[in-house]
């Protein structure tokens, strides 16, 4: 790095953090480090080798980043994601870093070149495809280089039971053998302890230091609510709370994932379907207005969002019941990686429950897997229902112990609970009632309407508005007798039989119920709360970043992100690389009139303050 070189003596380990710390700042443009970053950073940059993991977001790549720099030598990352490493790498470039990668995109003369600027030192880091770096050509190169560290992301993908992996990966044993002297570090989000000691094993990583962090993502803030009207719900939380910002909504089906996006997209919203139906070209071509461009909304199947690494989007909504928590938690960390706040929203119902058991219950699937599946739903659908802390829920679920979170719906407004047991009485009695009545069962909505003394067709034809359970319920509203039902599913009081229409069972459990000698607790369906109230709570709980609230600030944004769009049409890079949202955000909130002034907005290094400080200030001044 031009920046600390030369470096005539070696200096003492002993000043190894202050020196991180001045690249960190004169590099990134950041103040400091987060949590175990300084340590980590210390421990590679004098050579220990290491094993980080850490949630998605949480900052692995200032891990090799900064060590890179403070050691001679070019920095080799192993990353398996060619589009991943062509961000980064135009990420480092605009901060002034000398970086560059090899893959397949490079014609034969422009790997050359960066294979002749290795040779030269004229590279702090350089990105590798695993597959090129295996090849013979890719050995004899790493043998001529001096070689400051190696990286290697996405590590789990030695994991032959895990679902990235990747046959060379093993391979990069070969590393520890062939350059002792050099630290290795890798690196992965994934958490659980059979593919740690996977990663340490098939990298001969024995002696490396662990750095294993929370997998807490604080600035995430967990919502769940009740479905009525999934779209209207979904359009009205975009409009209202995330107006022109990026975020991912998630549906299971095809059909589904086209006609949300373009409902949101009748209703102003630039909103763009994503599945493994579209070719790969046109995946592609969305994926990159989605990364590039700002406020973009991509509404897609759980086929997309591996590899990507937008660091500002602010949402990620689920309008379908994910499979698993593993699932869920993976989906939604997608949101606020850059550390501001952002929302996990999730609407689910009662047909959700009775699709996802169906889809297991008929799937092609041995016993135990079939097992394995009903387990991971029920945790899934625990989330749902719990009264409790979202996020201390979930992180006991991946092992980690913690208290409220006071950053999710239940710990922001407390669930209202009530005495069911009545409720429950009179729904179990109703199924048992109309089954009795008819010699066969029904599905729920009958159940319901029957409930609530509605003469259907349906209901007249059976002479249901006989029976003595004939509008017992008319003091709820359908909505929360579907709450409650979806809840005695959940506890598997009643079973659907997916067999036949999806009608209603009762199990043998419900019997305690009806008898009385078991009581319920049930949560209160509420509606969902007006936009209004809840944009008010997320400023009293202290936003990450400062919010830009008055007009003058916003159109300051504005005009800020306008000319980050053209910057980075002229770079063809995406519009983060060049400046984060945050770091807009501060300079509208400050409005510096000086370029000094803008060395201590956060992500504005000595490079990004040289190349676009004048073109910064003069903005500001203009406005
Ligand atoms: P990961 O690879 O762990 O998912 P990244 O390395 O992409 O995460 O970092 C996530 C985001 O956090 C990036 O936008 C990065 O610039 C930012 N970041 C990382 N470390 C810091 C820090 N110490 N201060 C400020 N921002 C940081
Ligand atoms: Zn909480």
């Amino acid at each position: 790095m031009t920046l600390l070189m030369p470096d005539p003596s070696p200096r003492p380990l002993a000043h190894l953090p202050a020196r991180a710390t001045r690249v960190l700042q004169d590099v990134f443009g950041y103040p400091a480090f987060r949590r175990d970053q300084a340590e980590i950073v210390t421990h590679v940059a004098s050579g220990g080798d290491a094993l980080v993991l850490m949630p998605t977001g949480g900052g692995k790549s200032l891990c090799y980043q900064v060590p890179a720099l403070l050691r001679d030598g070019v920095g080799v990352v192993v990353s398996p994601l060619i589009a991943l490493m062509q961000d980064q790498v135009a990420a480092l470039k605009e901060a002034g870093v000398r970086a560059e990668f090899l893959n397949s995109t490079l014609d034969w003369r422009q790997a050359k070149e960066v294979e002749r600027r290795a040779r030269d030192g004229e590279l702090d880091l350089l990105y590798l495809a695993p597959e090129r770096l295996l090849t013979e050509r890719g050995l004899a190169l790493l043998d001529e280089l001096s070689i400051a560290l190696f990286a290697i992301d996405e590590a789990h993908c030695v994991s032959q039971w895990g679902h990235d992996f990747r046959q060379e990966y093993l391979q990069l044993a070969l590393l520890a053998e062939r350059f002792p002297a050099v630290p290795r570090i890798a690196l992965t989000a994934t958490a659980d302890a059979a593919t740690r000691a996977e990663i340490i094993e098939r990298l001969r990583l024995h002696e490396a230091r662990a750095f294993v962090q929370s997998f807490d993502r604080p600035n995430i803030r967990y919502r769940i609510a009740g479905k009525d009207s999934p779209r209207r719900q979904l359009l009205r939380f975009i409009q209202d709370e995330h107006a022109g910002e990026a975020g991912i909504v998630y549906c299971l089906s095809r059909k589904s994932v086209e006609e949300t996006a373009q409902m949101l997209a009748q209703h102003g919203i630039p909103a763009l379907a994503y599945h493994a139906g579209f070719p790969a070209a046109e995946r592609e071509a969305r994926q990159t207005r989605f990364i590039e461009e700002d406020g973009v909304v991509i509404v897609a199947t759980i086929a997309f969002g591996m590899g990507i690494d937008k660091p500002d989007v602010r949402f990620v909504a689920h309008v379908d019941l994910p499979k698993s928590l593993e699932g869920y938690y993976q989906e939604s960390g997608r949101a606020g990686r850059d550390g501001a706040p952002a929302e996990a929203w999730m609407v689910y119902g009662l047909a959700d429950v009775v699709q996802q058991r169906r889809l297991i219950e008929q799937s092609e699937a041995g016993d135990t897997q079939r097992r394995i599946a009903t387990a991971k739903l029920d945790a899934m659908l625990g989330l749902c229902e719990t009264a409790r802390c979202r996020r201390q829920y979930l992180l006991e679920y991946f092992g980690e112990a913690s208290g409220p979170c006071g950053n999710c719906d239940n710990c922001l407004e407390p669930p209202a609970q009530f005495d069911g047991t009545e409720a429950a009485q009179k729904l179990l009695s109703c199924i048992y009632r109309c089954e009795q009545a008819s010699g066969f069962a029904f599905g729920a909505q009958h159940i319901v309407d029957v409930l609530r003394g509605q003469r259907t067709e349906k209901v007249l034809a059976r002479g249901h508005d006989r029976i003595s359970t004939f509008g017992i319920g008319g003091e709820l509203d359908e909505s929360q007798w579907r709450a409650i039902l979806r809840q005695l599913l959940t506890m598997r009081l009643v079973t659907v039989d997916h067999a036949n229409w999806n009608v209603l069972r009762l199990a043998p459990a419900s019997r305690e119920v009806l008898s009385g000698a078991r009581r319920l607790t049930l949560r209160r369906e509420v509606a969902p709360k007006s936009a209004r109230r809840a944009k008010g709570r997320r400023r009293e709980t202290g936003a990450a970043t400062p919010t830009t609230d008055s007009p003058r600030e916003e159109a300051l944004f504005q005009v800020l992100r306008e000319w980050r769009r053209g910057i980075a049409r002229e770079h063809a890079v995406p519009a983060y690389t060049v400046l984060h949202d945050s770091s807009l955000r501060e300079i509208a909130r400050r409005q510096p009139r000086e370029a000094h002034e803008l060395a201590g907005v956060p992500g504005i290094g000595a490079a990004k303050l040289a190349r676009y400080g004048d073109a910064l200030i003069e903005l500001v001044r203009s406005q």
